[in-house]
């Protein structure tokens, strides 16, 4: 069960998440023995003091470099350095470096125990959390991975003040998509101060990340594994998925929020959601910065869609908001789904 004490979730008893200072925290979580650090090279070169601290492994940045040919380079590195078994992994980026570090640390020599400072929001608010790792096989996303629970995640909100507007925008698309999952309040909490100053404000921020962490640590908890609950996770993501495939001008918090806004719209269109309420959704993110145009056309979307991993005999399970705060799964026939969105 998660405990909740200041800052401080615990996500079952396998893995603990600290909303605070690294300063404060990091000694008192790592183990005593050997530990490696693996960051990517913008945080190598905005904080070498915290990644030259341990022995390090540094690696490129961009999705490209989420790829089994990086995990190769670090088993080598690892195996030169004569990491064994007893070696502790510290992941120190962004949703990129956690999610190759926990693939890395879940595989070689059959598993070593990691942990992460998580140093973007997507990082803080989502990708850190919940024990998914992998990377991208060709051209499909998370093709690869394990499901393994880091024995600690830092999430220190001051490394926020050196992430590009862009990147923080992208994060508060998933901050958006766990409010409308599973926290009415966070969500009138960010309609109330959001704006660019408060991406600097420690105290807005450290609620932002806490708040969104304890929603999807709670999710997690009842569905490690994504049998059931843990899909709501997925609301906006099939279709942002598409977006992000077809066009190039969207980064992934882009394309989520766009879909965010059409699952919104197709739900008040299947009766499910109230007009309140998708107009509440919509202005959220266009006050954020995201433009919700689709710069698409939706039958290209829903052709990707068609090949979509969540998806089988032609049906899609898609999970659609039925109020900010509360969502539902329902299964839809693409047809049906194309029906709706070809208007
Ligand atoms: P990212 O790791 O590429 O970070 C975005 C950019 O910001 C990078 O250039 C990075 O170097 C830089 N950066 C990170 N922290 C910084 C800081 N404090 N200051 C300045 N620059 C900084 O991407 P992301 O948005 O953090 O994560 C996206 C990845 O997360 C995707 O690959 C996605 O698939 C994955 N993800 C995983 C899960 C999961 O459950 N495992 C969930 C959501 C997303």
């Amino acid at each position: 069960m998660m405990k909740c004490m200041n800052h401080i979730e615990s996500i079952d008893s396998k893995s603990t998440l600290y909303v605070g200072r690294v300063a404060d925290l990091l000694d008192g979580v790592l183990p005593k023995g050997r530990v490696i650090a693996i960051a990517d090279v913008n945080i190598d070169r905005l904080y070498p003091d915290l990644v030259h601290r341990y022995e390090h492994i540094v690696i490129g940045s961009g999705e490209a470099i989420k790829s089994l040919h990086t995990v190769e380079m670090i088993y080598d590195r690892l195996r030169a350095m004569g990491a064994d078994r007893s070696t502790f992994l510290l992941g120190i980026g962004g949703g990129i470096v956690t999610d190759i570090t926990g693939f890395v640390a879940a595989t070689y020599m059959r598993g070593v125990e990691f942990g992460f400072i998580s140093t973007s929001l997507l990082g803080q608010v989502d990708a850190s959390i919940g024990g998914k790792n992998g990377v991208n096989v060709a051209d499909y996303k998370n093709m690869v991975g394990t499901f393994a629970q880091p024995r600690f995640v830092i999430s220190d909100v001051d490394f926020l003040r050196t992430l590009p507007l862009r990147e923080l925008r992208a994060g508060m698309a998933e901050v958006v998509k766990v409010a409308i999952v599973g926290d009415a309040e966070l969500f009138t909490f960010i309609e109330e101060s959001i704006s660019e100053e408060c991406y600097h404000d420690t105290d807005i921020m450290r609620r932002i990340v806490l708040d969104s962490a304890r929603v999807k640590a709670d999710i997690v908890d009842r569905d490690e594994c994504e049998k059931g609950v843990r899909r709501v996770l997925n609301l906006g993501h099939t279709i942002g998925h598409a977006i992000e495939k077809c066009s190039r001008k969207h980064n992934h918090g882009e394309a989520v929020a766009i879909g965010l806004s059409q699952i919104a719209h197709l739900s008040h269109r299947l009766g499910v959601l109230s007009a309140d309420d998708m107009k509440r959704i919509d202005s959220l993110l266009q006050k954020i910065g995201f433009d919700l145009e689709l710069s698409v056309p939706m039958s290209n979307i829903l052709k990707e869609m068609r090949y979509d991993k969540k998806k089988s005999n032609n049906v899609l399970r898609v999970v659609l908001p039925e109020r900010i705060g509360s969502c539902r799964i329902v299964e839809m026939p693409l047809s049906e789904l194309e029906k709706y969105f070809i208007v």
